[in-house]
């Protein structure tokens, strides 16, 4: 039986990348429809939005997407269309893996692991105001039920996955209130999860101690701006942003999309690195029960990149985007 999955090419490298994604599950033998969407700076010229309905209507229908990035423009312009698909189909958990990589030139070795962060609240809510011309302000919205419930997620999801510890990041010791919350609620959680370890640090300490033992640390769980940030800081470690995928979970609907951002400042040039997109493509193979086509594309990708001459440039190397997809399907047939 064919899958019917929604793709969503996005901006900037995002078609590029996504086209080697979908070129190496093909080679795979899964047997997928591609429900092929169009949203972001191209959409708003020809239906006026950047996230027009039929993109919506495409996920809910088939509750499964794969998309690139998208653009945001900065401090002004329309909001986030990551943020508000996130928020509109209630992708409440954000699931970015980090592993490093055999081989690969990187700050750190041996780093495997997981942060889950909140996806739907905290500043990204986007409540925002001039009071008046000098002053501005941004209102963090942290409530109880999406704090237990991404706490949840993670101890939950620590304990299927055999892991051992959970690290709550906050700054409680600031925001009393609103990381106050999100910290109570950790703390709850905790208590129905004894098999895990569960710790607390405050995101400023939880930078350095990041940058210098990342191997000290398991599933980490942070509200929206804390993981995000986090996360392209545990991406860096590893070898960079071209290295890390994720996972947006909600109830029903899941969405899988490289960490990265669009990287207009090498788009189109066919040297972006598509292994962020394509693992996050193997984290949806693996979402909808097909491991055995999973675990062969990371076994053909761990492969080609042991040969220094395979590797995109961000990874020292001078392999194209497309190139690169064509060695690894390769290695795969
Ligand atoms: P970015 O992730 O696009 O790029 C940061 C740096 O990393 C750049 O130097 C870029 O060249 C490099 N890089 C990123 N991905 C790479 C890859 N696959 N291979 C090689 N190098 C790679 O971050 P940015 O420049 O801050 O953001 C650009 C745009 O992307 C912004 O509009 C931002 O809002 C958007 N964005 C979207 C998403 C998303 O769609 N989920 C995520 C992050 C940023």
């Amino acid at each position: 039986m064919a899958y019917d999955i929604t793709l969503i090419p996005g901006d900037g490298i995002g078609p590029e990348v996504i086209s080697a994604t979908v070129d190496i599950i093909e080679a795979v033998g899964v047997d997928i429809n591609w429900d092929k969407v169009e949203a972001g700076a191209n959409t708003i010229e020809t239906e006026g939005t950047p996230l027009p309905d039929y993109v919506i209507n495409s996920i809910k229908k088939n509750k499964i997407a794969l998309k690139g990035p998208l653009t945001t423009p900065i401090g002004q312009g329309f909001r986030s269309v990551n943020v508000s698909l996130r928020k509109k189909l209630d992708l409440f958990a954000n699931i970015r893996p980090v592993k490093s990589f055999n081989g690969i030139p990187s700050l750190h070795k041996d780093v495997d692991l997981i942060i889950v962060r909140e996806n739907t609240e905290d500043l990204y809510a986007g409540v925002e105001r001039m009071i008046d011309e000098n002053r501005a302000e941004s209102i963090k919205i942290i409530t109880k039920k999406a704090s237990e419930r991404i706490c949840r997620y993670a101890f939950q999801m620590a304990r299927d996955l055999n892991r051992k510890k959970v690290t709550l990041v906050h700054k409680a010791n600031i925001m009393k209130l609103s990381d106050g919350l999100f910290l109570e609620s950790g703390r709850k959680i905790a208590k129905d999860y004894p098999d895990i370890e569960f710790e607390e640090v405050i995101v400023d300490a939880m930078s350095m101690k990041l940058v210098q033992f990342p191997q000290d640390y398991d599933v980490i769980v942070a509200p929206n701006l804390y993981g995000d940030i986090l996360s392209d800081l545990a991406a860096g470690l590893i070898g960079g942003l071209g290295l890390a995928p994720s996972a947006n979970i909600g109830e029903e609907i899941a969405l899988f999309e490289p960490v990265h951002g669009s990287a207009l400042d090498i788009s189109n040039k066919n040297i972006a690195n598509p292994i962020s997109a394509i693992l996050s493509g193997v984290l949806m193979l693996k979402h909808i029960g097909q491991f055995d086509a999973a675990v062969k594309i990371e076994r053909a990708l761990s492969v080609v990149l042991k040969d220094e001459a395979n590797r995109t440039m961000d990874l020292g190397g001078k392999q194209g985007t497309k190139e690169f997809a064509e060695k690894v399907i390769e290695k795969i047939s």
